[in-house]
């Protein structure tokens, strides 16, 4: 039950996460403790979940009840729109450690800026004294686009490390990526295979016969290779097995550059600025 070979990726506070992971929207309370021990048994260490996932209480229960360390856990969870302002951030995150049964969390993220709201910089306070207070180890943001990220760093004692958004081959965000690498922030793709709609797309059905590997695998590699955190959502293990079966080969500058041209800035998700 060895980790598996993804390299570690340094923050700008100085801490690391895998670069791949394991995402877990959209598992059921019931099976998430199954699934969860299924991804630590083939080697994730990057468990991503959220209060609005439902299964906070049953990711807290299977870490717990594995025979891998807390600490060799990068543990993420977040805090819904509802939660948004100063003391509710604060009561979400209690809320969501005891959910989860920790003593801290490696990652805590805003998952949507809501505008519309104007509460995401009150936030962002909470969350650095919650990282002053030692209950988080880095904070971070999801889904926000470049304007609201300025708008913190107008205000912040310590910046955004990362930044989860929507990325994948229909919706490749480059504006937004080139923007997180001048200002030293990660990206961490979500719905990364486009939640399994592109996998049917010829030219990466192509790409795949040509190296011998499957879509998901082209496609999550092409994500490592651009620099990106990447955090897939399977429950089933072959497949989780699948998905990080993809050290062992390299997409060429061309295969990469094909990839990237399938961009056609279509989102699964809502557009942030429309969620509210
Ligand atoms: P993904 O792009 O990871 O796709 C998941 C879908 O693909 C599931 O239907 C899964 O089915 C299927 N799948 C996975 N691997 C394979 C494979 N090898 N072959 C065939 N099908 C496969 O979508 P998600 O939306 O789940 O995104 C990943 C994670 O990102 C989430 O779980 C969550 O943690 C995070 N996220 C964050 C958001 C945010 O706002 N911050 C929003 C959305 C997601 P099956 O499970 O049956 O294998």
């Amino acid at each position: 039950m060895s980790a598996l070979q993804t390299r570690l990726l340094t923050l700008s506070d100085g801490t690391t996460l895998p670069q791949l992971g394991l995402g877990v929207y959209k598992v059921d309370a019931g099976e998430a403790v199954q699934v969860i021990h299924d991804g630590l048994e083939v080697g994730y260490r990057l468990i991503d979940t959220a209060t609005m996932y439902g299964n906070e209480p049953e990711v807290g229960k299977a870490i717990a009840t594995s025979s891998i360390p807390r600490e060799d856990i990068i543990l993420t969870t977040k805090f819904w729109m509802d939660d948004l302002g100063y003391d509710n951030t604060r009561d979400a995150c209690r809320r969501s450690i005891d959910a989860l049964g920790v003593d801290y969390l490696d990652m805590y993220l805003i998952h949507w800026p809501a505008p519309q709201r104007d509460l995401y910089t009150e936030s962002w306070r909470a969350m650095e004294d919650l990282r002053d207070e030692g209950l988080i180890r880095s904070i971070g943001v999801c889904n926000f686009h470049t304007h609201h990220l300025e708008r913190i760093f107008q205000m912040a004692r310590y910046f955004p490390t990362l930044n989860q958004v929507e990325i994948h081959p229909w919706l490749t965000q480059e504006p937004l990526s080139d923007f997180h690498q001048r200002h030293n922030v990660m990206s961490q793709a979500w719905s990364p295979l486009a939640r399994g709609q592109i996998l049917d797309q010829p030219d990466l059905v192509r790409i795949a016969d040509e190296i011998g590997k499957t879509v998901p695998q082209v496609v999550i590699r092409w994500h490592l290779q651009r620099g990106y955190s990447v955090i897939p959502k399977s429950v089933k293990k072959e497949r989780m097995a699948e998905n990080a079966d993809v050290f062992d080969f390299t997409l060429s500058d061309s295969q990469m550059t094909d990839i990237a041209a399938l961009n056609r800035d279509y989102r699964t998700g809502v557009d942030p600025e429309d969620r509210n």
